[in-house]
């Protein structure tokens, strides 16, 4: 069982979908990674910062399903992250409606000693500062740092994100932010730019087209599920980190062919993320309906041509 260190948001979300509309729910793109990878055999541990108005019961929850919460600061008196989007009927679209940062805005991550030795560290979307405050704060060089952000940060703090940049393994970004990021149209290109700034492995998601694992010259392709039930894309991309951060955890194995079998399952685990509000379905999720899914996924992309 391996140590997973998450970075990133632990937040409240208000979320209006075509389809309903929510009032202050627990979101956070370190709650959806976290949830996602307690799904797999990992010592994880969350670092990250609420306010007092956040309520016990979420820290509980985090608790119950194995995940460390020593390294989320309550600040006495402060409001938690708080972000509030709309989906168009195109869900690939959002407008976010509202981002307070609250004790987000001064937040200085300490990292609890016993995890400044986990094997995976995950940085989720937040500042690069403090992502590359933790990543200062590892004792050892983790085996695989893994980073996911997004073009917000492209367009305010490019220096502070390239150096983030330059530190890690893996990251994740969707295909216009990787077109954003490169200057490149064509992916495989974007993906080469992206390769000589630093991280090995560059990992690109195209929603509901699916995701691309680049390497050393190598390609793969992992389908997303089409599903009949689409209700809230909130958290997918952090499911799909989690999903992948906490199955290499689990196995303990970074060959490129693992991070394949990573990158399914997070593609799978991010399907199950869409199919309710915010963290609704990631909670109420069981082994069997994940191997079913896993299945599911082998079904979908296997063939049988012989190439003479
Ligand atoms: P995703 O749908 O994968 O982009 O992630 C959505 C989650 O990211 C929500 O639960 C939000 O709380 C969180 N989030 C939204 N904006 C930001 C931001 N600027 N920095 C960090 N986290 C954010």
């Amino acid at each position: 069982m391996g140590k997973l260190l998450i970075v990133g948001t632990v937040a409240f979300d208000a979320i209006e979908t075509p389809f309903g509309k929510t009032d202050k729910i627990l979101g956070g793109a370190a709650t959806f990674i976290a949830l996602a990878a307690s799904h797999y055999r990992t010592d994880s541990a969350i670092v990250s910062v609420v306010g007092d108005d956040f309520p016990k019961k979420y820290l509980e929850g985090f608790r119950q399903r194995g995940i460390d919460t020593s390294g989320i600061e309550v600040v006495p008196g402060g409001k938690t992250f708080f972000w509030k989007g709309r989906y168009h009927n195109d869900l690939n679209m959002r407008d976010t409606l509202a981002t307070e940062l609250n004790v987000l805005a001064d937040f200085k991550p300490v990292v609890p000693g016993a995890h400044r030795s986990a094997d995976i560290l995950m940085l989720g979307n937040l500042h690069p500062d403090i992502q590359l405050s933790v990543i200062d704060q590892m004792e050892d060089r983790p085996k695989l740092t893994v980073l996911d952000t997004m073009n917000y940060w492209m367009d305010h703090t490019p220096d502070e994100l390239a150096r983030v940049i330059g530190k890690v393994d893996v990251i994740t970004i969707n295909d216009e932010e990787a077109r954003q990021l490169s200057g490149e149209y064509s992916l495989v290109r974007a993906a080469k730019a992206i390769h000589q700034m630093g991280p090995r492995y560059v990992v690109i998601k195209k929603g509901e087209n699916g995701a691309l694992l680049f390497h050393d010259g190598q390609i793969f392709f992992a389908p997303a599920l089409p599903l009949e039930e689409i209700f809230d894309p909130t958290g997918a991309g952090d499911t799909f980190a989690g999903g992948f951060t906490g199955y290499l955890a689990q196995t303990k194995n970074i060959s490129f062919n693992n991070l394949r079998n990573a990158v399914i399952h997070g593609s799978n685990l991010a399907s199950f993320c869409v199919e309710r509000f915010g963290t609704e379905r990631l909670t109420h999720l069981n082994r069997q309906e994940i191997d079913e899914r896993l299945d599911r996924f082998r079904e979908l992309t296997q063939f049988d041509i012989e190439v003479k």
